[in-house]
């Protein structure tokens, strides 16, 4: 609502402060999930969240400034509907379910089911969000994710990405990628995703997928990046992903003691 005062010069008339319901900054943690209040700020998820998805830490931790991760709130960023709300596609990679509350009383949602198109969400008049709950992630699970922005700090995304990943062995076994700054919304690559999921993880597995994710989306050209590097920088973030998952292996490896 801050870039609507200062970007659009919009007046704004009567206002209902969100932030001091207690209910709705609560944050739980819970056995097998995290349960966050909308109304909880991104500072106050950090510790939280870092400590169980510290990627998901490290891109709240470059959202705006520390004066607006003190007042934002995930609920949010969330309402909000951005196709460039960064903490979407990790939260739809991570399987965020949302509570929407009303008069009629609650209804769940896969965060992803909320966003229907730009600018148009699934929040039913007289809704709002009351909460969100984020699976923790399991041990054979492989979560990565990847902020691409001009400057580091105070700077809206070009690309944001998020890769879920379950493993059996060396077989992707599931897989939710997520992508904002793609599409008209925080969106799924499900080409991608059906390049990976039962295939070795091995590099011609990822080159597919990173062929799939043509098909996926079509960006657009902004003042932040042009369609190509938006699909190119796309690509390299799940070859980024592999890279990685590959050097942890190979640090595990050498600890063991099985690397010369
Ligand atoms: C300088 C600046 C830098 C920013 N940088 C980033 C950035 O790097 N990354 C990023 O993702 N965002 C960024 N933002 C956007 C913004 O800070 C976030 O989207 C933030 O999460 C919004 O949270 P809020 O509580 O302030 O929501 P508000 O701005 O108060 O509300 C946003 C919208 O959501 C609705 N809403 C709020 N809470 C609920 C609820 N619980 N249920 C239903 N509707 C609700 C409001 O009515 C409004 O329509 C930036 C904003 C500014 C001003």
């Amino acid at each position: 609502m801050g870039l609507w005062g200062t970007k659009q010069l919009r007046s704004l008339n009567d206002l209902i402060y969100l932030g001091d319901i207690a209910d709705m900054t609560e944050i739980r943690d819970e056995k097998n999930h995290v349960s966050l209040g909308a109304g909880v700020t991104f500072s106050d998820a950090l510790p939280l969240l870092t400590k169980y998805f510290p990627d998901l830490g490290e891109v709240m931790r470059r959202i705006g400034s520390t004066q607006i991760r003190n007042r934002g709130t995930i609920g949010g960023n969330i309402a909000n509907g951005s196709p460039i709300g960064d903490s979407l596609p990790v939260l739809i990679a991570l399987n965020t379910e949302i509570t929407l509350h009303s008069k009629n009383g609650p209804r769940q949602l896969p965060l992803e089911e909320y966003f229907i198109d730009y600018g148009t969400q699934d929040l039913r008049p007289g809704e709002f969000i009351a909460s969100l709950r984020v699976p923790k992630l399991t041990q054979n699970q492989y979560f990565r994710a990847y902020k691409i922005s001009k400057r580091f700090d105070q700077d809206i995304s070009a690309v944001c990405a998020a890769l879920c990943l379950t493993f059996d062995d060396d077989n992707v076994s599931s897989a939710r990628i997520a992508f904002g700054g793609m599409a008209a919304t925080p969106k799924r690559a499900t080409e991608a995703e059906q390049a990976l999921i039962g295939a070795i993880w091995s590099e011609d597995t990822i080159t597919a997928a990173m062929t799939a994710l043509e098909r996926d989306f079509s960006p657009l050209s902004d003042m932040r990046a042009s369609a190509a590097y938006r699909l190119q920088v796309a690509q390299n973030m799940l070859l980024k992903a592999y890279i990685e998952r590959q050097g942890q292996q190979e640090t595990r490896l050498v600890g063991q003691g099985a690397c010369p």
